[in-house]
């Protein structure tokens, strides 16, 4: 069978695919024969490599795929062959007092299928079946394998941590960025006014398709300033930022006394200048979040699978070219999620 892989970190010319054996499930894993898996920043991060990932090489990346099962571990109770399934990234280990106060993705020893561990962007993967999650028949390939970890990402951000109410406006930042794209079609479901910023008309009028009633493209404007402006200087209740860096005091800015800023990621800089002054003064809240736990991932794709949710696909790649798909991430073309499928499906 063919996978993706790469035996170094690097740029996009580590990547390669190449032959492997057939992989054989353990007694609590499924095979699945995959049928679309979407790509992720992370994606890129492990790629390039990050301080403390230490990983066995060669590498297969990969934390989303959906699939068919076509083997069946024998301790596994929750799947049968021929299931539809997706895969759900996080790995906690269930003992801890996190994971035992039902809050897996703060477990000590978390983990995610693809960074830390061997991942899915293969013709055929095993799964423990913990980490899958049962898709219905009537449900297109490329979205069974692309929602999973961008809306359980964006779901346990605006629902559990912000705890998003019906009359909080919120402002998305990167809405074209899959967890962007995610957070704008929840905010929109579960919270009042949604602004979402992007760089250009053409990706803010996808977000508008999506459910955001304000665009902003952050290349013209001062997205603080704008979002004072059109909220007569009150600011939005929630900010969703995946980015940092620069655009860190600017969401601080954004946000009306009490506010909230949640972030899950720091696509332009972990380190940003900061203003104290503004959070004490103002008593804003500034959350992590990280994944979610399996509660959550049920509840967020159960609204995936009925079409409340809706993962866009930016294009459909080749499993062959992978390279081609990253380097799509990379430049940010485009809006929502980029999906490779295996050579033989397309
Ligand atoms: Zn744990």
């Amino acid at each position: 069978m063919k996978t993706v892989q790469f035996t170094e970190h690097g740029s996009r010319e580590v990547i390669e695919y190449a032959d492997r054996p057939q992989p054989t499930p353990t007694a609590n894993e499924l095979k699945i024969e995959v049928k679309a898996a979407a790509l992720n920043h992370l994606d890129i991060w492990t790629r390039r490599g990050m301080p403390g990932l230490d990983l066995e090489m060669p590498h297969v990346p990969g934390s989303d795929a959906a699939g068919v099962v076509v083997e069946v571990g024998e301790n596994v109770s929750r799947f049968d062959l021929g299931d539809h399934v997706a895969v759900s990234a996080g790995v906690s280990c269930g003992h801890c007092e996190f994971c035992r106060d039902g809050e897996e993705s703060m477990c000590v020893r978390y983990q995610i299928i693809g960074e830390h561990r061997p991942g899915v962007h293969s013709e055929y993967t095993t799964v423990h079946e913990d980490n899958l999650v049962p898709v219905p028949d009537h449900v297109d390939w490329e979205v069974a394998g692309s929602a999973s970890l961008v809306f359980q990402t964006a779901w346990r951000m605006l629902v559990t941590r912000a705890a998003l109410s019906p009359t909080d406006s919120v402002l998305v930042l990167g809405a074209s960025g899959g967890v962007g794209h995610a957070a704008v079609q929840i905010a929109d479901h579960v919270g009042g006014e949604v602004y979402a910023t992007a760089s250009s008309e053409e990706k803010l009028g996808y977000a508008a398709d999506l459910g955001a009633d304000h665009g902003i493209d952050y290349t013209e404007r001062d997205y603080a300033d704008e979002i004072r402006e059109r909220t007569g200087k009150r600011g939005v209740d929630v900010v969703v930022d995946h980015i940092a860096g620069e655009s860190w005091s600017d969401s601080l800015a954004s946000l009306a006394r009490g506010g909230k800023l949640v972030t899950c990621g720091a696509t332009a800089g972990g380190q940003p200048h900061t203003d104290v002054n503004r959070i004490f003064w103002n008593q804003l809240s500034v959350l992590g979040s990280t994944m979610a736990t399996p509660g959550e991932v049920d509840d967020v794709l159960s609204l995936v699978w009925d079409g409340t949710f809706e993962p866009k696909t930016r294009e459909v790649v080749p499993m062959s070219e992978a390279a081609r798909a990253h380097e799509k991430l990379e430049n940010r073309e485009g809006f929502g999620k980029v999906v490779l499928k295996p050579d033989s499906e397309l």
